[in-house]
C-alpha cells in the first residue's frame, strides 16, 4: 500500500476498538478518500477515567503491537502518543493540528465521564474547523437504542433482551477497508510506555494462555464455533470443560466486533442445523455485555457506589487476613481457591467460578464487594469498565438486576455440581489432587487415613476452612436483615 505525504488527512483515533476488521470509524475514514493516520493515545492525563490494572496493561502492550503490525503489513503504522502532563483533549488537538488532520474519526465510549469528554473534544476540534465523525464500534446496540415503553432504560435483563433481540439490525461494515496512509514521524514507542511488568515479571501464565490482538480474537471465535458452540447451553457452567468462547478480553479491547460476532454466529447457525438453541444462548450472554454498558451509561460510579442505596448501610466487616486468603486462593474451600489461582495464573476465571468466589467474598467473608471488584480490576485480562462492576453489584445484591442477597452459593455443592469429576479443582489445587472426588470439595471431612494415604494434611499441606459454611451463611443473612 502506498504511503504519501499530504496536505490534509483523516485521523482515526483508536480507543477500545483495537482492530482493523469491522471497525466503523476506520471504514468511514477509508471512504473519506483522504490518507489516513491511525493514532492511539495513552490517556493517563489529569482528565483520565479509571486507569487499567496490571493484567490489562500487559494485554494492551501486546494488543497495540499487534495492531501496529497489522497496519505495517498494509504500509502504515500505529502512532502512539502519551498524555503526560496534558489532557487527552490537548494531546489530540495538538496532534490533529501538527498533522493537518481535517477529519477525525472514532468509535464511541459510554461512561458518562467519557461521553462528556468526547463531546468537549468534538466541539474543540470543530471550533478549529475539523470535522468529527463518531460511530458505534463496541456494542450490539447503544444504550439509548433499547428503551422501555416510557423511554426509560431497562433495569432488568430479560425485558432488555426481549426488546433488543427482534430489533437488532445486522448491517455493519465487515472486513478490512482499503487504506492509503498519511505520514507522521511523530510517535512514542510501545516500550516507552513500560506496560509489560518487569520487577517482577509475573506474566508467564498470561503469555502461555492468550494471544492478544485481532488475529487471536478471530481465531478464538473460529475455534469456539467449531469445537464448543454445540453444547454451549448445557456446558457453559462447567469450568472443567473448554465450553465457553473466552472472547471476553478480545471484546474488552475491541479486537473483535460484537456486531461481527453476532452475524458470524447467525450464519453459523444457518449452515449448521441443530445449534440454534446453543447459538441463541451464546448471543444472550453477549447481550449481557450491552446491558452492563446501559448501566454504566447511567453512572460513572458503577464501580464505587451501590446501585441500590439500601446497601449503603450494609455492615461490611473489613478483615485483611480474609481478603488476603481469598486473593491468594488459600481459603480452604477448594472451588474458591481453584478459581482465585486460575485468575492469578491466567488473568481469567470461568463465569460460574467468578460467581462462586464473588459470593464467598461478600457473603461468607462479609467483605465489601468493592474489594473484590478492585482485585478483579487489577488481575483480570478482561477487566471491563461495565461488566466488572455490574457483575460485582449483581453478586452483592446491590445491583440493578441483582441476585437476591439471600442466595448464598454453597461452595461444596457448587463444586460437586459444576466440576463433577473434580478435574478443575485438581488442576488448580494440586496439593489435594489425590483425594477421592467425594472429599475433594470438603477435604476437611476426609477421614484421617484417607488424608494420610493421599498426602493431604488439613491445616498443613492445605488450609483449614477460614470460616465455617453454616455459621458464615447465618451471619450473612443477619447482616442483610440489619439493613432493612
Ligand atoms: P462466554 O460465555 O463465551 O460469553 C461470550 C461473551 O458474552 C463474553 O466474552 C462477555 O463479553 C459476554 N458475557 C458473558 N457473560 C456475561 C455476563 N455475565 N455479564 C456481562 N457480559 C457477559 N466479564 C467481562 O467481560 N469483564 C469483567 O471484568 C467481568 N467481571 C466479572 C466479575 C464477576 C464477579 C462476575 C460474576 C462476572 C464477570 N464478568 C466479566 C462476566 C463473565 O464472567 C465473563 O464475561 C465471562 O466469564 C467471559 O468468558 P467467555 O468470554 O468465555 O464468556
Amino acid at each position: 500500500m502506498l504511503a504519501i505525504t499530504v496536505s490534509s488527512c483523516s485521523l482515526v483515533w483508536f480507543r477500545d476498538d483495537l482492530r482493523l476488521r469491522a471497525n466503523p470509524a476506520l471504514d468511514a475514514a477509508a471512504k473519506s478518500g483522504q490518507a489516513v493516520i491511525c493514532l492511539y493515545i495513552l490517556e493517563d492525563g489529569s482528565d483520565a477515567f479509571r486507569q487499567p490494572g496490571g493484567a490489562k496493561k500487559w494485554w494492551l502492550d501486546k494488543s497495540l503491537s499487534s495492531l501496529d503490525q497489522s497496519l505495517q503489513e498494509l504500509g502504515g503504522k500505529l502512532v502512539l502518543k502519551r498524555c503526560s502532563d496534558r489532557t487527552t483533549e490537548e494531546t489530540l488537538l495538538k496532534f490533529a493540528k501538527d498533522n493537518q488532520c481535517s477529519e477525525v474519526y472514532w468509535n464511541r465510549r459510554y461512561a458518562p465521564h467519557e461521553v462528556e469528554k468526547d463531546k468537549a473534544i468534538k466541539s474543540a476540534l470543530q471550533a478549529e474547523g475539523r470535522s468529527v465523525h463518531s460511530f458505534n464500534g463496541s456494542l450490539l446496540r447503544e444504550p439509548w437504542e433499547t428503551r422501555t415503553g416510557s423511554s426509560d432504560c431497562y433495569r432488568v435483563f430479560t425485558p432488555f433482551w426481549n426488546a433488543m433481540r427482534p430489533d437488532y439490525v445486522r448491517s455493519h461494515p465487515t472486513g478490512v477497508p482499503k487504506l492509503t496512509f498519511g505520514v507522521t514521524e511523530d510517535s512514542d514507542t510501545i516500550d516507552d510506555w513500560a506496560l509489560h511488568p518487569t520487577t517482577p515479571d509475573w506474566s508467564a501464565g498470561l503469555a502461555e494462555t492468550w494471544q492478544p490482538g485481532e488475529v487471536g480474537a478471530y481465531e478464538r471465535l473460529k475455534d469456539f464455533l467449531e469445537n464448543a458452540l454445540k453444547g454451549y447451553k448445557a456446558n457453559r457452567d462447567r469450568p472443567d470443560l473448554n465450553a465457553t468462547s473466552r472472547l471476553s478480553s478480545h471484546l474488552a479491547f475491541g479486537e473483535i466486533s460484537p456486531q461481527d460476532i453476532w452475524s458470524i454466529v447467525l450464519n453459523h447457525m444457518d449452515s449448521n442445523p441443530g445449534v440454534d438453541s446453543d447459538g441463541w444462548a451464546f448471543l444472550r450472554e453477549l447481550a449481557w455485555r450491552d446491558f452492563s454498558y446501559s448501566l454504566l451509561f447511567q453512572s460513572d460510579a458503577l464501580h464505587s457506589v451501590n446501585w441500590n442505596p439500601r446497601f449503603n448501610a450494609f455492615p461490611w466487616n473489613r478483615n485483611d487476613a480474609f481478603l488476603l486468603a481469598w486473593q491468594k486462593g488459600q481459603t480452604g474451600y477448594p472451588i474458591v481457591d481453584a478459581g482465585m489461582r486460575q485468575l492469578w495464573h491466567t488473568g481469567w476465571m470461568h463465569n460460574r467460578v467468578r460467581m462462586v468466589v464473588g459470593s464467598f467474598l461478600v457473603k461468607h467473608l462479609l467483605q465489601d464487594w468493592r474489594e473484590g471488584e478492585t482485585w478483579f480490576w487489577d488481575t483480570l485480562v478482561d477487566a471491563d469498565w461495565a461488566n466488572n462492576p455490574a457483575s460485582w453489584q449483581w453478586i452483592a445484591g446491590s445491583g440493578a438486576d441483582a441476585a437476591p442477597y439471600f442466595r448464598i452459593f454453597n461452595p461444596m455443592t457448587q463444586g460437586e455440581k459444576f466440576d463433577p469429576n473434580g478435574d478443575y479443582v485438581r488442576r488448580w489445587v494440586p496439593e489435594i489432587a489425590k483425594l477421592p472426588t467425594k472429599y475433594l470439595f470438603e477435604p476437611w471431612s476426609a477421614p484421617k487415613e484417607v488424608q494420610k494415604a493421599t498426602n493431604v494434611l488439613i491445616g498443613h499441606t492445605y488450609p483449614k476452612p477460614i470460616v465455617e459454611h453454616k455459621k458464615a451463611r447465618e451471619a450473612a443473612l443477619q447482616a442483610y436483615e440489619s439493613t432493612k
